[in-house]
């Protein structure tokens, strides 16, 4: 509980901290981008149009980043509808099967077919098939097991998803969650990020169990309202 909530307040910081970096550059950028397009009409000159080019491509990454950045630390919205919990788990697993089958992992799934939750669809899907993929690629190819439950105590509901893989250092635990922390080589590091948004804007909260060589667990929780 203690933990979690420094977390969230982490995360909020990091997010307001964002937003003012982003819009800080995006004034200055604005400039630099009239300026080249005033630039563009007026040097005929190939030289120039050659250096222009890279000014202009360059400031356009900038702004992506920025974008991706603003994305990734704005609360998600959301549309919630109610939905079959079960179909949503399905409908999410199909998207990671392939991933699943080709390091032949094996996949136990146990989840009553009556829960129905309010959620925005394609945002939780997104949520939960980050941590479902995490779960892959932290597994050996061969002995892995998927575990994919859900149950339902009272007013909570408990979506656990397991995995036999790497697991996670204490060290890197608590940097998971946040924008660009990643320990692939090839990895982002924006999946937590997003899936963390997505369940604080559904009122959900989301923990980690991990134990280094023996495998992690994400246990998402939603509380139904009253
Ligand atoms: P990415 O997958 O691009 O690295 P994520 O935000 O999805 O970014 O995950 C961040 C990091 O969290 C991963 O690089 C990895 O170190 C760690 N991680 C997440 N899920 C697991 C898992 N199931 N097992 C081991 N490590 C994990
Ligand atoms: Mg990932």
């Amino acid at each position: 509980e203690e933990r979690d909530s420094l977390l969230f307040q982490k995360m909020a910081a990091t997010g307001r901290l964002v937003r003012t970096l982003a819009h800080e550059v995006r004034n200055p950028l604005t400039n630099i981008n009239l300026s080249i397009e005033q630039m563009e009409v007026d040097f005929e000159d190939e030289d120039a149009k050659f250096f222009i080019d890279i000014i202009r491509r360059n400031s356009q990454r900038i702004n992506d980043l920025i974008t991706e950045l603003l994305n990734t630390s704005r609360p998600s919205e959301v549309t919630f509808s109610r939905y079959n919990l079960q179909e949503i788990l399905e409908s999410t697993i199909e998207q990671a099967i392939d991933r699943i089958n080709l390091k032949n992992i094996k996949l136990i799934s146990d989840y009553p077919s009556d829960i129905w939750i309010d959620v925005d669809k394609a945002k939780i899907q997104i949520a939960l098939l980050n941590i479902i993929i995490n779960a892959v690629e932290a597994m050996k190819e061969g002995d892995g097991i998927l575990k994919i439950n859900a149950t339902q105590r009272n007013k909570s509901i408990i979506v656990s998803i397991e995995d036999n893989g790497v697991g996670i250092s204490q060290e890197h635990i608590e940097r998971l969650f946040e924008p660009y922390f990643t320990s692939k080589n090839n990895g982002i590091g924006l999946g937590l990020a997003a899936t963390l948004n997505i369940i604080q804007s559904h009122k959900a909260r989301v923990e980690v169990e991990s134990e280094l060589g023996k495998g992690t667990k994400f246990i998402v929780t939603f509380t139904l309202a009253s």
